[in-house]
């Protein structure tokens, strides 16, 4: 295999474990989740207008939004900054607390960030994020470790500034200067 066949095979293989990992253990869990992301107590959520309008049901025009929201009319949750809008504080209003679900679940007003939440793969790495209580690092390392084989190891990282926010990457057995 050449290194870019390699690098392809090894993005496909990671999304695949990510997907897998997040429809058998993170999915499920969701509705007894102790801490639901979609609350919004320690995740920032990422908007563009439309998802904003939509979610917030907002009649008047964006300038006119963005006024008030400068101006500290509300929604007190969001803030604008480079034409998007993060949301933090209170839960997102596609949340469906009762049964703990996402109302627009699968369809195309679902910010990106939510389905990445909270593994996705980056750039042949896949990035986790442990504010998340169902990722089990072990199971999905064992997942990974079974789709690719013996030939490839696993290594773990954290991030400095934000240790929540851990990397698995996986490199060819025996070449350990890569
Ligand atoms: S934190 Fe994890 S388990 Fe809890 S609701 Fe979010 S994705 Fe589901
Ligand atoms: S859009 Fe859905 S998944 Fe994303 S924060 Fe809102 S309720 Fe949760």
């Amino acid at each position: 295999m050449t290194s870019s066949s390699t690098r392809r095979f090894l993005a496909k293989e990671l999304a695949a474990a990510a997907a897998a990992h997040q429809a058998a253990d993170i999915v499920p869990h969701c509705p007894s989740c102790a801490k639901p992301c979609c609350k919004l107590e320690k995740l920032v959520l990422e908007l563009e207008w439309k998802q904003v309008k939509t979610l917030w049901r907002i009649d008047e025009a964006r300038t006119a939004f963005d006024k008030g929201l400068a101006t500290g009319k509300g929604p007190e949750e969001i803030r604008e900054s480079g034409g998007l809008y993060y949301v933090h504080g209170k839960p997102c209003p596609a949340y469906d607390d009762p049964s703990g679900s996402c109302r627009i679940y699968g369809q195309k007003l679902k910010p990106v960030g939510c389905t990445d939440f909270p593994i996705y793969e980056d750039q042949g790495d896949i990035m986790a994020d442990l504010r998340c209580e169902a990722v089990n690092l072990t199971a999905l390392k064992a997942r990974i470790a079974t789709a690719l084989g013996p030939t490839f190891r696993i290594t773990q990282s954290a991030d400095e500034e934000f240790p929540f926010l851990v990397t698995l990457s996986v490199k060819k057995q025996g070449n350990r200067r890569n």
